[in-house]
């Protein structure tokens, strides 16, 4: 079980998409200078099937919803990101952990986008070139002769505002 404290509509979390994000309480990474410290309680409402459609169906026309937190139960939040899939095809899943890597519960077929990393001080955010933080984006590539199959891709400089890559840039959290 997770619960959440609250949500944002935004724009910046994950790129191109207007994304209504929820922010998941009980955090269990406790980052040194982590901005969102409250999070690390057990707080808030529970996020369960009912709960996170209530959510989509307030905030129509988002093209994502983001799971922000949740690295205590993974294997919820792909529960979640499943029903998200099975339910309102049409939306994105992006997920924002605070892990290193991806846990064995996360299947990426429900989602299009994941944040890796935990928040470092010295580092900063997704938005400093200099961050030890990795966002990921699903793109389609050619695969073997014809097929084409879905790939993950280090697009972490889609959020560097001078990168002379960057389609887009700005966030905000630290999480
Ligand atoms: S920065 Fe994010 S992952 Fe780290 S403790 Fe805060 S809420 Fe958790």
């Amino acid at each position: 079980m997770v619960k959440y404290v609250d949500t944002l509509v935004t724009f910046a979390e994950f790129p191109n998409e207007i994304s209504l994000c929820i922010n998941i309480s009980g955090c269990p990474n406790h980052c040194p200078g982590c901005h969102s410290s409250y999070l690390a309680q057990d707080i808030g409402e529970v996020l369960n099937k009912e709960s996170l459609f209530r959510l989509i169906e307030e905030n129509k026309g988002i093209s994502c919803v983001g799971l922000m937190g949740g690295d205590q139960a993974p294997n919820t939040i792909n529960w979640l990101a499943k029903c998200i899939k099975e339910q309102y095809p049409e939306l994105k899943v992006g997920w924002y952990s605070g892990k290193d890597k991806l846990p064995p519960e996360i299947n990426l077929d429900y989602f299009d986008f994941y944040k890796l990393g935990p928040y470092n001080e010295e580092r900063g955010p997704l938005t400093n070139p200099n961050t030890n933080q990795h966002f990921y984006s699903k793109g389609k590539h050619l695969h073997k002769i014809s097929a084409y199959k879905d790939s993950f891709y280090d697009v972490t400089n889609w959020f560097w505002k001078n990168d002379t890559n960057t389609e887009t840039a700005g966030i905000s959290t630290e999480s």
